[in-house]
């Protein structure tokens, strides 16, 4: 605990009605500029900080496409910045498929429904809640902090996070801690509430398969058929289970799980299984995985084409990745052409240190049954451009949840909601987290 004078103040106080309104900005991202874009989040967050007293820069990328940088604090002028990053983009939402409209900020028993609400405005509107409270009770934190509120994560971050890095980097390079998603959520184990940290991230890789053969009449025998070897290569790799190799931060989380859940087990799977909901993201941290995800070929029904092309969603483990991509050559054979469309890093730092002793105790502050355990996530965030700056990045947007809540499903899933009072925990424990830091 901190020893200085801390005043008091309600860090939570606004973060109910700074998640409504962005969740009411509609920052939809298609995948391309053909979307609304971020400008309007990004000038609601700046005016936010510009009334709290700071000097915010507000970044287009592209026309619409808008990033917020801004400096605040700290107390100790030789400690090193901390960058807390929130993107302020979403994914696309049908409202024909959810029980309220998506951008509209309902409350429905306790929760706030809306796109944005777990991924992340959530987050957004705690740094926002945080920041103004704390500058009307005149504490600013320990440690400088740096906000980079980002566009276009949603699509790899070229627009934001990546672009940034590249034109901005002044602002960001004596960062030596960075926080965002996805992570500080809470599952439960055995009865037991286990909050997840983000310490790592798979690599991505997104394949084309190309398969040749020879073109001609479908009435014919046609033993050179090209979508017939495509499929047999979709078939085999969709199929296929990469073997469980679980790194040092997953390999952190099953032992934490084993001891929770008091398991003799060895079997990473079954370890993961006691996770519930969440196992099915969190069990794709253990292994590289390789999900077939788009088919094109063919343009006549009685005409053999003479290519056919698939597509691969492939995530590999840190360290794995030229053996990822021989492996994935072995299994498609070498009839199939196989092309990478498109790469990012796998990232895994260590979990431990001050960064961590922090976190740790701040959540222990808020919730003293907390059980705390890092996990390899299975996609990528904005974490992957700060690591070209050599920042290292935890995804700690902190929640405690309902048990029977299927959290994880939330993210770009229907009915997109968090329970109002996680966002009010998550606000106190960031605070906390601003003076242990
Ligand atoms: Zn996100």
């Amino acid at each position: 605990m901190t020893s200085e004078a801390r005043p008091s103040y309600d860090p939570a106080a606004g973060v109910l009605e700074h998640c409504r309104s962005l969740v009411r900005i509609d920052t939809s991202n298609y995948g391309d500029d053909s979307g609304p874009g971020e400008r309007g989040a990004a000038e609601y967050v700046a005016e936010r900080l510009e009334s709290a007293g700071l000097e915010p820069m507000l970044v287009e990328s592209v026309p619409g496409r808008a990033n917020v940088l801004a400096r605040w604090g700290g107390r100790d002028p030789d400690a090193e910045p901390l960058l807390l990053h929130g993107h302020l983009d979403v994914v696309p939402a049908r409202a024909d498929d959810w029980s309220v409209p998506p951008f509209a900020g309902e409350i429905v028993d306790g929760y706030l429904y809306g796109r944005g609400t777990v991924d992340m405005k959530d987050f957004d509107a705690m740094l926002l809640s945080v920041l103004e409270a704390r500058q009307l009770a005149g504490w600013a934190p320990r440690r400088p902090v740096v906000f980079a509120f980002t566009a276009d994560e949603e699509a790899g971050g070229r627009s934001g996070a990546h672009w940034l890095v590249e034109e901005h980097a002044a602002w960001l390079t004596d960062c030596t801690d960075a926080i965002g998603e996805v992570g500080g959520f809470s599952t439960e184990v055995a009865g037991q509430r286990l909050y997840l940290i983000e310490s790592g991230e798979k690599g991505m890789t997104w394949i084309r398969l190309t398969a040749h053969g020879t073109a001609g009449h479908g009435s014919m025998r046609h033993p050179d058929n090209a979508i017939a070897r495509l499929a047999q290569a979709v078939g085999t790799i969709g199929a296929y289970e990469w073997p469980a190799q679980p790194g040092p931060v997953m390999r952190q989380l099953l032992e934490k799980v084993r001891e929770l859940a008091d398991s003799t087990s060895d079997d990473p799977d079954k370890l993961i299984a006691e996770l519930g909901p969440a196992a099915r993201m969190i069990g794709a941290g253990i292994r590289n995985t390789t999900n077939p995800t788009m088919l094109q070929a063919g343009y006549k029904i009685n005409v053999v084409p003479g290519e056919a092309q698939a597509w691969m969603d492939g995530r590999f483990l840190p360290g794995e990745r030229d053996a990822f991509v021989a492996g994935l050559r072995d299994h498609v054979g070498p009839h199939i052409e196989v092309d990478i469309e498109h790469e990012d890093v796998a990232l895994e730092g260590e979990f431990a240190g001050d960064m961590v002793d922090a976190m740790t105790a701040s959540l222990l502050a808020e919730d003293p049954d907390a059980h705390i355990a890092p996990y390899l996530m299975s996609a990528g965030t904005d974490a992957k451009a700060w690591s070209r700056l050599g920042i290292p990045s935890y995804g700690f947007v902190p929640l405690r949840l309902p048990a029977d809540l299927d959290f994880t499903a939330l993210f770009h899933g229907v009915d997109e909601r968090v329970p109002v009072d996680a966002l009010s925990f998550g606000a106190r424990v960031l605070d906390r987290l601003l003076d242990q830091a």
